[in-house]
C-alpha cells in the first residue's frame, strides 16, 4: 500500500471565521491575515493506492468557478488533482473510490477540472447518506459551503450512500462525526503500525488543535470539541498521526507533538 499526500491548490478564507470566538491578536500571530481579513490555507486530498484499490480522500476546491468566486476565496492555480496525480504518476483510472468527507466546495470541488468534467470518471463515490440529504436541502448557516452545479452532478454520478461507519477496504477505514457538518466522514489508514487519522474540517489546521480553536462555520460547536478531544486522545494512544487537509504549512502530525 502507498500512502500519496497532495496539494491540489491554495485558497483563502475570512481569518475571524475560522477561529471562531478566538481574538485576532492571538490567531493573526499563527495564520497572518491579508488586507482583506483572509488567511491562506492549503487543500490537501489523499490518495491511498493498493493493488487493485486506488481510494481517493477529497478532491479539492477546484477552479471551475467564476471570476467574483475566485477573486473571493482567493483561488490560486495551483496544480490542481490532474497535475498532482500527474506529479505522481497515477492516471485518473486508476481511482476506484473516493471518499468525500463533506460536500462543501473545498473538499468537492477539485474533482472537475476547469471545464467541469468529472477527474476520477470510474470511481464510487463515497458519502454519507446523513451528509447527502443535509447537502440537498442545507441549513441557512451552511448553505453558501454547498455549490448547487456540484450538488447536481453528483446526483447523476456513481455516488453509494453510508449510514454509519465502514470499511473501505482492510486499511481504510470510515467514521461519520456531526459537528461541523451533520455526516462528515473522517477517515482512518492503517499502514502497517502506522496509523493516519485525516480528520477533514474536524481539525482543519495545526490552530486547531487547541480545543476552544473552533471554526464558525461549524455547526455544532460542543460536538467539534469533544470530537476533536476523541480524535487527539487516538493519535497519542496509538502513536499514529494526523494529516490536516487545511494546514498551509506542515501538514502532518506526530503523536508526539500532542498535548
Ligand atoms: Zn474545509
Amino acid at each position: 500500500m502507498r500512502v500519496y499526500p497532495l496539494l491540489e491548490r491554495y485558497f483563502r478564507l475570512d481569518g475571524g471565521a475560522m477561529h471562531g470566538v478566538v481574538p485576532r491578536v492571538l490567531w493573526e500571530k499563527k495564520h497572518v491575515p491579508d488586507n482583506r481579513g483572509r488567511i491562506r490555507l492549503a487543500a490537501r486530498p489523499m490518495l491511498i493506492l493498493e493493488h487493485d484499490r486506488g481510494i481517493l480522500i477529497d478532491g479539492g476546491i477546484g477552479i471551475a468557478y467564476d471570476s467574483k468566486f475566485i477573486d473571493i476565496f482567493g483561488i490560486e492555480e495551483g496544480p490542481g488533482l490532474l497535475g498532482e496525480l500527474q506529479r505522481i504518476g497515477v492516471s485518473p483510472d486508476r481511482i476506484t473510490d473516493v471518499v468525500v468527507t463533506h460536500l462543501h466546495f473545498d473538499h468537492v470541488g477539485g474533482l472537475w477540472d476547469r471545464d467541469r468534467n468529472f477527474i476520477p470518471e470510474r470511481a464510487v463515490i463515497h458519502v454519507q447518506k446523513s451528509h447527502w440529504e443535509w447537502a440537498c436541502h442545507p441549513s441557512a448557516k451552511d448553505s453558501a459551503s454547498f455549490v448547487k452545479w456540484q450538488i447536481e452532478k453528483l446526483h447523476t454520478s456513481n455516488l453509494l450512500l453510508h449510514d454509519g461507519p465502514y470499511d473501505m477496504s482492510g486499511a481504510v477505514s470510515i467514521i461519520p462525526l456531526d459537528g461541523h457538518t451533520r455526516g462528515l466522514q473522517a477517515v482512518i489508514v492503517k499502514d502497517g503500525n502506522d496509523e493516519i487519522v485525516y480528520p477533514s474540517d474536524t481539525i482543519p489546521t495545526r490552530a486547531h488543535l487547541n480545543l476552544p480553536w473552533a471554526m464558525a462555520y461549524d455547526n455544532e460547536p460542543l460536538t467539534v470539541l469533544s470530537d476533536k478531544e476523541a480524535i487527539i486522545k487516538r493519535v497519542r494512544e496509538n502513536a499514529g498521526r494526523l494529516f490536516l487537509e487545511h494546514e498551509p504549512h506542515e501538514p502532518w502530525v506526530e503523536a508526539s507533538e500532542l498535548k
